[in-house]
């Protein structure tokens, strides 16, 4: 029997520790290596799980087999912090709101215009509730840090192997290869390496002479301290999104992805903490215990970056907004491609590649190309 491939996966977040589940599910002999278990971005999210408007049908299909690939893994995982609380949203204007209802319903979403009358029972706690809106009962969210702590564990119960703390300085590069990594610990190598840094895989890359153009905006986001059940699941209100965590507390952004905080965060969580009280019945005795200014991973384009680099063998990009719900998917069809080499046909619009008509310039020195933030 010939021995598993060796394969290295970088970045303890949502991301790499799916990867790196569906990697030791599959046989293949996995070490992970990070600075943070849970990762960085991963801990700020709002962790809404979602295929919701605003994106072409390819991505949205992407968005809702994840979806249903959360809902598998959570019946192999019972554990999984995952709640199908369902959301509503009113944060665009009604003709939008049609509009998204008829695409969306068109392309399979489970999405139904409430009223006024329908929005009160689903949500007894919004203090003034819209006269129309529309509801996914399909929708969720989940307790990110908890949900990448359960897979690691689950994976290094598989045999994988867990290197925290561990700084990566860089990727070994052999001619047209990747052959794996140089640590705070010395080097390790791998048949694969699986970049799934976070904010951290444009750097990485870049030591490799790969160019990954990815911003890195900020996003805001209060949590009020723990309270008796305010919220039954999401709710998208015009410049306000919130939900009730597992832990009881009233987390909201000026939108899912939190909104840039300016030069006085502080400020800005009390202003946007006023509005989340203004929202809920009782929301004056809602307390702000903190809030956190996550840094989002975002390719260029706003897409995945999923999958090899055309001029290198042996590496697998995995960067992305919205990994919080793409992250089983990811994991899944990940672990695929890279344990039996065959490529994913719906990927296909996520590779590296399609940025190859960037500048020149950027093209010769990626470091230059780095994310500045
Ligand atoms: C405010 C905010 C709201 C969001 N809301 C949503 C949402 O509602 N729904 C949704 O789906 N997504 C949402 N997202 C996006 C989602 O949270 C991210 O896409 C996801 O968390 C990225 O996970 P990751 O594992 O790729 O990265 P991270 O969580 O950032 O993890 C990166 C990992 O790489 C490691 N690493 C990096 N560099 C190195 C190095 N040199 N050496 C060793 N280790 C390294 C880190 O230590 C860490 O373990 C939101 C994000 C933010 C910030």
């Amino acid at each position: 029997m010939p021995s598993p491939q060796k394969i290295i996966v970088i970045g303890a977040g949502i991301i790499g520790a799916s990867i790196a589940w569906y990697l030791s599910r599959s046989g293949a002999s996995v070490t992970l290596v990070a600075q943070q278990t849970g990762g960085v971005a991963t801990p700020n999210s709002f962790a809404w799980i979602n295929a919701s408007w605003g994106n072409p049908d390819f991505y949205f299909h992407l968005r809702h087999r994840s979806m249903a690939e959360w809902s598998r893994l959570q019946k192999e995982l019972p554990d999984l912090p995952l709640s199908w609380c369902g959301g509503l949203s009113w944060d665009l204007p009604e003709p939008e709101l049609d509009a998204y209802a008829a695409q969306h319903h068109g392309w399979g979403y489970g999405i139904q215009p409430v009223n006024r009358a329908t929005i009160a029972m689903i949500e007894p706690g919004l203090a003034n509730p819209p006269d129309y809106a529309l509801h996914v009962a399909e929708e969720g969210a989940i307790e990110p840090v908890a949900a990448a702590e359960l897979l690691l564990a689950d994976a290094r119960r598989r045999g994988a192997a867990l290197l925290t703390g561990v700084e990566v300085k860089g990727l070994l590069r052999e001619g047209e290869r990747i052959v794996g990594i140089e640590t705070s610990q010395g080097p390790m190598r791998a048949d694969h390496v699986v970049l799934a840094a976070g904010a951290g895989t444009a750097a990485l890359a870049a030591s490799a002479d790969i160019l990954v153009p990815l911003e890195t905006p900020p996003g805001l986001i209060v949590h009020s301290r723990p309270v008796e059940k305010m919220l039954n699941g999401l709710v998208m209100a015009p410049e306000l999104h919130l939900r009730q965590t597992m832990a009881g507390r009233i987390i909201a952004g000026g939108d899912f992805g939190g909104t840039d905080p300016g030069d006085d965060p502080k400020a800005a969580a009390n202003a946007l903490f006023a509005k989340v009280q203004a929202r809920l019945k009782g929301g004056d005795a809602l307390e702000l215990d903190f809030h956190t200014v996550g840094y989002r991973p975002t390719p260029k384009d706003g897409l995945p970056i999923l999958g090899g680099v055309e001029t290198v063998d042996g590496l697998y990009l995995a960067v992305l907004h919205s990994g919080v719900t793409l992250a089983p998917l990811v994991g899944l069809l990940a672990s695929q491609e890279i344990v039996d080499g065959d490529e994913e046909p719906s990927l296909a619009a996520f590779r590296l590649s399609r940025f190859t008509q960037l500048g020149s310039e950027a093209k010769r020195n990626p470091r230059d190309a780095l994310p500045q933030s």
